[in-house]
């Protein structure tokens, strides 16, 4: 797949950790949520992008629906 930004194909897949931080208060002892997606990363520019896995979307839709934000909202 071609980089968004550059166009380069010289891309690469790696695996990240990512916490995610709600909009809003949060508690002290709240340490965020951990997602794990695969990035691609452009070797030539450094544009990097990933998706979440259906199963990490529907934990962000459900602490954002129980925070009472709308996917919009962050
Ligand atoms: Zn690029």
């Amino acid at each position: 797949m071609a980089c968004k930004r550059c166009g380069s194909a010289n891309e690469t897949a790696l695996g990240a950790e990512v916490n995610i931080h709600f909009p809003g208060t949060m508690p002290l002892d709240d340490p965020g949520f951990f997602l794990f997606p695969k990035l691609a990363i452009c070797l030539d520019c450094g544009f990097m992008q990933f998706t979440l896995a259906e199963r990490e979307l529907c934990l962000v839709k459900k602490v954002l629906a129980g925070r009472g934000n709308s996917a919009d909202a962050a």
